[in-house]
């Protein structure tokens, strides 16, 4: 897949919806608000959309960088079919060029190999049902910018009763969002930082688009949790982890589950330390005092930062430790097997047993066949 190479006669190249004319010539990629401004051939700052005849194309429809069947935790969502497993797969490219970045050998991939496989929509629902997956996640690259795909996965696993998680940065424009979140159930949106500085130097992108996905998200159907990667002296001060949560409980509420997670020295960010645990203790100390109720530390061993406790009774009902249960007190509604309280989330029968085990999974291998 190289940039001279953008033709429609591509089995993996497809036509898509957001997009405009203007007036010097160029077509603007309205999917996101790079607003990605192109001459024919061109690829936008993501890699896989393009030009080609004219028009924004997608050129990784069917292609993926690899898919896992790993567990829901591990997205990481703790109150959404808790315990079960989930086929994760990503394509390549991503809409943000964060200096941070933890999977930056596939979202800054331009390699024909990171796509190396291939599977249609159905052979996907499909391989999710074979392997007792109760849902298909979009991660380790954003979603969004191959939304059309994702759309379509989307439909055919709610064919076969599998539901659907989307892992993004939530960097999005208002029409393809409301189109992409119709066909999801759960996300998980990474919050980068609580300052539009951090933002525009580290992300190279704006923290208020983000804010917009959330309240977007609160006012849908759509379950979802929040993830910070704590980054030593960047994103980690008392006063902006206050000021982040504080916005939380007052514009999404006090249900929001938000994960603190472990940062460790990548990309073009070598020179940071790993994040110590205590660090994610205090922002989570933080977050319980401003009032959020699900408030989670990850990549660390930390039991306490990992369980979930009842509001109603104060009894521990999910203990974990990372991605395992160790033990479960909730009915199959999700609701406190204590005093009954339902807790926030999407419950359906007893928690999984998958526990943290990660099953590598090979479906088909690129240009071997049509994803249509
Ligand atoms: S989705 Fe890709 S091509 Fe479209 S505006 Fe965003 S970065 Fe540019």
């Amino acid at each position: 897949m190289t940039a001279e190479r953008l033709s429609l006669d591509d089995p993996y190249t497809v036509p898509t919806q957001h997009w405009h004319a203007l007036a010097d010539g160029r077509v603007q990629c309205d999917v996101c608000p790079r607003a990605c401004r192109l001459h024919e051939g061109q690829r936008g700052l993501c890699f896989v959309r393009g030009r080609v005849a004219d028009q924004v194309v997608l050129t990784s429809y069917g292609r993926s960088s690899g898919f896992c069947v790993d567990p829901i935790e591990k997205k990481p969502l703790n109150h959404f079919l808790p315990g079960s497993s989930v086929l994760s797969f990503g394509t390549a490219g991503c809409n943000l060029a964060c200096r941070f970045c933890q999977n930056w050998d596939i979202s800054k991939s331009r390699e024909i190999d990171t796509l190396s496989q291939a599977a249609s929509p159905e052979a996907l629902a499909a391989t999710a049902q074979r392997l007792g997956c109760r849902s298909v996640a979009f991660t380790y690259n954003d979603p969004v910018i191959f939304m059309e795909y994702a759309v379509d996965v989307a439909d055919a696993c709610h064919e076969l009763g599998i539901r659907t998680v989307a892992v993004s940065v939530g960097y999005m424009n208002p029409a393809p969002r409301a189109e992409f979140y119709r066909h999801m159930d759960a996300a998980n949106i990474d919050l980068k930082a609580f300052t539009d500085a951090f933002y525009e130097k580290v992300t190279f992108a704006r923290l208020p688009v983000v804010l917009d996905t959330l309240e977007f998200l609160a006012h849908s159907d759509v379950w979802f949790e929040i993830t910070t990667l704590v980054i030593p002296g960047h994103n980690d001060a008392d006063a902006e982890i206050a000021a982040e949560c504080e916005w939380l409980v007052e514009h999404l509420g006090p249900d929001v589950p938000l994960h603190f997670t472990a940062f460790h020295p990548d990309f073009k960010m070598r020179d940071v330390p790993a994040t110590p645990p205590d660090t994610l203790r205090r922002a989570r100390r933080i977050a319980l005092a401003s009032g959020l109720r699900y408030v989670y530390t990850g990549n660390v061993h930390d039991p306490d930062g990992q369980t979930t406790t009842c509001p109603g009774c104060g009894a521990a009902v999910a203990v974990r430790d990372w991605y395992v249960i160790e033990a479960y007190e909730l009915g199959d509604d999700g609701r406190c097997r204590h005093c009954g309280t339902p807790l926030p989330g999407r419950f359906d029968g007893p928690a999984g047993t998958w526990g943290s085990r990660r099953l590598p999974v090979r479906l088909g291998r690129a240009g071997a066949g049509s994803p249509h």
